[in-house]
């Protein structure tokens, strides 16, 4: 039973027992078709056996899969499966070779059905005969992968569609990375400017006040160690603040870079130029064997910085000042070192400019002098111990007085009467010029108010302004508060200033002249010919004076570059239509050519020195001519 069970299911083993009988041989066969027909009826993908290119069998499932209906499609060319017929004859030339080599083929292609729809399909072929593979025929397995394939496709796109997001963020990532480098890069290099900045001076690019103390600082302790010493040379330039109000701002910083590069090349790498101040600058000289090495490089500093400049269009000469320092004998700090050094250049200046000067008991004795004279000046004022002295001007035709001039003196309890020459320059830099210059214009205004008081003929009166003065905003005002308080007319108040300070910053010159001028007061231009004037301002500033300075007076005689100096002047005054004072006259000759060149009025020792108010009344009442 076992055996013909076994038999039974299997028709081929049992061939193999037995030589069957041929009714039994075709029901086996029978069975088989009818077996495999089942298979391929229920089978779940397209199965289809072609001959010649012809379908000569199909399953329902392909005849579904084609939209054709049952039975329709078998005894069609194979070609009716392909969306055309260049598809058809481009896969039968892909297939044919491999099928006659007896391999299988599997591929994927795009299929059409019926109605000319398409779809993915997924086709296995393998010939029944190698040899013969058209004639023998060949069979073909379809899927319709459409679903598959989209789901393949999808998730393609979506990988594709996420790599490109994690390379957007990626890339994204990457310049926000750049940008910070970037960023941290340009706050390193901001950092390092600050850091330059706080320790260098903006317009030359040299070391500062900060970075000079640290710098003495470092040369003192190793100079100690190695049992040398170091100095410290502090330079002024003389008369700078002439060139930079003259001139303007922009040739006085030309000016000082061009000093800077100069002092550079004076000093060994290792030592120090610093800038410390508008025209201040110190060299540290780190190691020197003594006093003689200062000596040489003072002396090369002066040799050096008096050379010409050329800046912009000007030619232009500067001397400086110098003081120097040296430690351990003088100092073993840096504070002490540098107070020291620039104690020692205020002396140089005070012997006459462009020399140099060591520090001394000597400049230790006169700057402590200078600092009680400071705290004095500040209780002058207080104090009431200013007085003003007035010395005549002449009008040359007729030898009488055409107005005097204010010059204010200090009665020191102690001292006796100090000349202005020596407070006026520590009041301008103490900024005590505004209280002393507010008090000679109250002080000089009273004064014409009493004389007139008393029926004098007053003539104006002269006052001197200086730079700081003149640049007060409230100028203006205070003059007329000043001359409304004495009850006095503008026109008995002339108001002298320098050259140098009318040359400074021209706009706003030119704004107060104005306003000072439509109030009735007179303005002169002190000092005229040691400044650097523009003729062009002169013609448009509202003046009514001229006063030549007193060194070209001096030589008049003798000098005939003076002399060529003073005539061009009154000339220049003439043309202008403005009136001309020749100041420093000491001697006849001197008015007489003055005389001669037709300057308007003269002030000087000939015709009367600066004098109490009680001397120069007589010049008032017209008691005292000087006939010229
Ligand atoms: P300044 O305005 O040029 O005044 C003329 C100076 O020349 C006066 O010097 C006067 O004494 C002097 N002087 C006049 N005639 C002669 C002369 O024939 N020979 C010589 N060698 N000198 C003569 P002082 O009084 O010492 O004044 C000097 C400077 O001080 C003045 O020069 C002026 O710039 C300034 N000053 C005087 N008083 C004042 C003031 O109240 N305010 C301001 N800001 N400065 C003043
Ligand atoms: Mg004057
Ligand atoms: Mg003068």
């Amino acid at each position: 039973m076992q055996v013909s069970n076994d038999l039974g299911s299997n028709p081929l083993a049992a061939q193999a027992c037995s030589a069957p009988s041929a009714d039994a041989r075709e029901q086996v066969l029978r069975r088989m078709a009818l077996n495999y027909e089942a298979i391929l009826q229920t089978a779940s993908i397209g199965i289809a056996f072609t001959r010649e290119l012809y379908f000569e069998h199909v399953n329902p499932r392909l005849e579904d899969m084609f939209g054709w209906p049952r039975g329709t499609l078998a005894g069609q060319l194979s070609q009716v499966v392909f969306p055309s017929k260049a598809d058809f004859d481009e896969l039968f030339s892909y297939t044919q070779p491999l099928l006659m080599q007896g391999l299988a083929v599997d591929f994927e292609r795009e299929l059409a059905r019926r109605d000319g729809s398409l779809f993915r399909g997924h086709i296995r072929a393998n010939s029944v005969d190698p040899l013969r593979p058209r004639e023998s025929g060949v069979i073909w397995i379809v899927e319709d992968i459409t679903e598959h394939h989209r789901s393949v496709q999808e998730l393609q796109r979506v990988r594709d569609e996420l790599e490109m997001r994690v390379r957007e963020r990626t890339d994204a990532l990457a310049r926000a990375n750049e940008h910070l480098l970037n960023e941290i890069a340009e706050r390193r290099v901001a950092e390092c400017r600050i850091r330059h900045l706080a320790h260098h001076d903006s317009l030359t690019g040299l070391p500062n006040r900060r970075l000079l103390e640290q710098r003495v600082g470092e040369a003192l302790t190793q100079a100690r160690q190695r049992g040398r010493g170091c100095a410290v040379v502090f330079l002024d330039l003389d008369r700078f603040k002439t060139i930079n109000d003259s001139l303007g701002h922009g040739v006085g910083d030309g000016l000082l870079k061009a000093v800077a590069r100069r002092l550079a090349e004076v000093v060994r790498p290792t030592d120090t130029v610093a800038r410390v101040g508008g025209d201040e600058f110190v060299l540290l000289l780190a190691d020197i064997a003594g006093a003689d090495d200062a000596v040489h490089v003072a002396e090369r500093v002066l040799e050096r910085l008096s050379q010409p400049y050329r800046i912009e269009r000007h030619s232009l000469r500067i001397t400086p000042s110098i003081g120097i320092a040296l430690s351990p004998r003088d100092g073993d700090e840096a504070e002490t070192l540098l107070g020291h050094a620039d104690a020692a250049m205020y002396h140089a200046k005070a012997q006459g400019r462009q020399c140099f000067q060591f520090f001394t008991e000597n400049v230790l004795r006169s700057s402590s002098q200078r600092l009680q004279m400071e705290n004095e000046l500040h209780g002058a004022v207080l104090h009431g111990e200013l007085r003003l002295h007035y010395q005549p001007r002449i009008e040359l035709a007729r030898g009488t007085l055409s107005a005097t001039e204010a010059l204010v003196r200090w009665q020191h309890p102690e001292k006796g009467l100090v000349s202005p020459g020596e407070f006026i320059p520590l009041a301008e830099e103490t900024g005590l010029i505004h209280a002393i210059g507010d008090w000679v214009l109250r002080e000089a205004c009273r004064q014409q108010r009493l004389w007139r008081d008393r029926g004098l003929p007053v003539k104006p009166v002269a006052v001197n302004l200086s730079a700081q003065q003149f640049r007060s905003r409230d100028l203006h005002d205070s003059i007329r508060r000043i001359l409304s308080d004495a009850r006095l007319p503008a026109h008995l108040l002339e108001l002298e200033i320098t050259e140098s300070t009318l040359m400074h910053n021209t706009g706003e010159t030119l704004d107060t002249l104005q306003r000072l001028a439509s109030s009735g007061v007179k303005i002169s231009i002190d000092d005229f010919g040691t400044g650097y004037s523009s003729l062009a301002y002169l013609k448009r500033f509202p003046v009514d004076l001229l006063k030549i300075d007193r060194s070209f007076v001096r030589d008049i005689h003798t000098d005939p570059d003076d002399a060529a100096i003073v005539r061009a002047i009154i000339g220049l005054a003439k043309s202008l239509g403005l009136q001309v004072v020749a100041e420093g006259v000491e001697t006849r000759e001197q008015a007489n050519f003055l005389n001669a060149t037709g300057c308007d009025e003269v002030q000087g020792f000939l015709f009367g020195r600066p004098m109490p108010p009680e001397g120069v009344e007589q010049y008032i009442a017209g008691v005292c001519t000087m006939p010229v």
